[in-house]
């Protein structure tokens, strides 16, 4: 039973009684895995005309579908790996209002994937594995711990990379019932806890964990994670500066986590998990043995049109690149930097100077000259080896350059991207009406500031890099000299 390691999904709630009053018409239809979105809009002459959009996902599921039919099929199967250790994690993106929360944590009469879970583990489970929960929540950047009183928490990576939150308090259940309660007490201090004055839950990310352990050791790993409303960040264009910061961190952290599920489809050595507190903090989750669900939530609604299309865009992102591409990228990886080495030595070290003259392929040994070559190399054993093993040295110092470099490089990228796109709120934002130009220029020139730093300090790399390059030239060349000290032009 090989199962993938990332399934996207997507799940239409119903229209709501209000919305049916107000004559909210139904725009999405579920076909199979696919989603129809038929878009009524108006041209130009005032024709009417329907755009329409189609998607396809892992799953698809229309408001007929429960909580329990959703977990039957996408979650259920992933709880019993989570058994035999692999680390679960199961994320819920949409606009606000789309269905996130009744999928996740269920409403009064329905019980949603967090129970669902929890009553399988429970069957599932041995005596001698223990429960627990964590539940937090990422809002503006920081962490609060929900079954703390939602006590602020500081995220640490360790020497090994491990990214551990410190006094993260966790909670042993025994029962469902127990488990029911807990998160519970999470949900209110979600609400009303000592730093929850002003804050809607729309801007920040619920992470439950139940951890799995034996013997005090974890061994299992499950995560649930209630994403920020995904319309909070295009608040970007809001009047309050605030609510801009917030939403400026919103659209960074789903973007991150994003780009850290495709990394982890595609088996990309990098993961850019430090683009965002929440890609950060889950680090774990996308590392070794794991498996990832992303239910993406949509409103039927004509008026969330746009909302839901941006929903089923992400998903669609996150799922554009399978892995099937992903071994043939590794190995074209492997072979760039086996190249240079390979190279190097065809084209300096072993060449013989009439192969350079008349432009044949480069040779290991010349067999016509190659006794000759072969005493040569014997004559002048100390200096040779001294020269060989400065050049070897020479050589390994490049690959690990080469491999930094080009790791700087994507991380050169990933930054710019993020630049590029804090440039395009900027605009956004001085389009506005009553927008502030003071700001504007600031953003702009701390932008371009970043910039031309980040430019600088990858140009410093690549230099260096280009000298090494160059001394291994005049290395080579001194290597030939003293192999081949043309015996045979006598
Ligand atoms: P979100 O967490 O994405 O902001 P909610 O989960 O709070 O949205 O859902 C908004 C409203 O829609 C709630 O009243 C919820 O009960 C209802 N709702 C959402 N999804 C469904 C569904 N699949 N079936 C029935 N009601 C739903
Ligand atoms: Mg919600």
């Amino acid at each position: 039973m090989d199962q993938p390691k990332i399934i996207v999904a997507v799940r239409k709630r119903p229209l709501s009684k209000k919305e049916s009053k107000e004559g909210q018409k139904d725009i999405v239809e579920v076909q199979g895995n696919t989603v129809i979105v038929r878009e009524p809009r108006v041209k130009v002459d005032l024709t009417k005309f329907i755009e329409e959009f189609n998607f396809t996902f892992d799953a698809a599921f229309d408001q007929q579908y429960t909580n329990e039919d959703l977990y039957q099929q996408l979650v259920k199967p992933m709880v019993q790996a989570a058994i035999t250790g692999t680390k679960i994690t199961c994320f819920a993106y949409g606009q606000t209002g789309s269905g996130k929360t009744y999928t996740m944590l269920g409403d009064y009469n329905v019980v949603g994937i967090y129970t669902l879970a929890a009553y399988d583990l429970f069957q599932l489970i041995t005596n001698s594995i223990v429960l627990s929960v964590s539940f937090y929540e990422i809002y503006c950047s920081k962490l609060f711990d929900l079954l703390n009183d939602r006590v602020q928490l500081i995220a640490r990576e360790d020497a090994k990379g491990q990214v551990n939150i410190a006094g993260l308090s966790e909670t042993k259940v025994h029962s469902v019932q127990e488990f029911q309660k807990t998160v519970e007490m999470g949900i209110k201090s979600r609400v009303t806890g000592q730093n929850s004055v002003n804050q809607d839950s729309s801007r920040s990310h619920a992470i439950l964990q139940i951890n799995l352990r034996q013997h005090n050791k974890i061994i299992g790993k499950l995560s649930f994670i209630d994403l920020a409303g995904s319309e909070r960040g295009a608040d970007v264009v809001e009047y309050h500066k605030q609510t801009r910061i917030d939403g400026a961190e919103i659209n960074k952290s789903l973007l991150a986590l994003k780009e850290c599920i495709r990394a982890l489809d595609l088996n990309k050595n990098h993961t850019p998990f430090r683009g965002s507190k929440l890609t950060q903090v889950l680090k774990d989750s996308f590392t070794g043995n794991c498996r990832t669900l992303m239910i993406g939530t949509i409103s039927p609604c004509h008026k969330d049109a746009e909302h839901s299309l941006n929903t089923l865009r992400y998903a669609d992102r996150v799922k554009e690149l399978k892995a099937p591409q992903a071994s043939s990228s590794v190995d074209q990886l492997t072979r760039e930097l086996m190249l240079p080495r390979q190279y190097i030595m065809n084209n300096y070290l072993f060449e013989s100077p009439q192969a350079v003259k008349s432009n044949s392929p480069p040779k290991l040994f010349d067999h016509d000259n190659g006794d000759q070559y072969e005493d040569e190399v014997q004559m002048k054993p100390n200096r040779n080896s001294n020269l060989k093993d400065k050049y070897d040295e020479l050589i390994q110092q490049i690959l690990d350059e080469e491999r930094a470099l080009k790791k700087a490089h994507r991380d050169h990228i990933d930054d710019l991207i993020e630049l590029v796109n804090d440039e395009m709120k900027l605009l956004q934002a001085v389009d506005q009406p009553n927008s502030d130009i003071e700001e504007y220029v600031d953003g702009l020139d701390h932008v371009l500031m970043l910039k031309i730093e980040k430019i600088m300090r990858l140009r410093k790399k690549l230099q260096q890099f280009k000298q090494h390059l160059m001394d291994e030239q005049d290395l080579a060349h001194q290597c030939q000299t003293h192999f081949y000290q043309k015996p045979h032009q006598n």
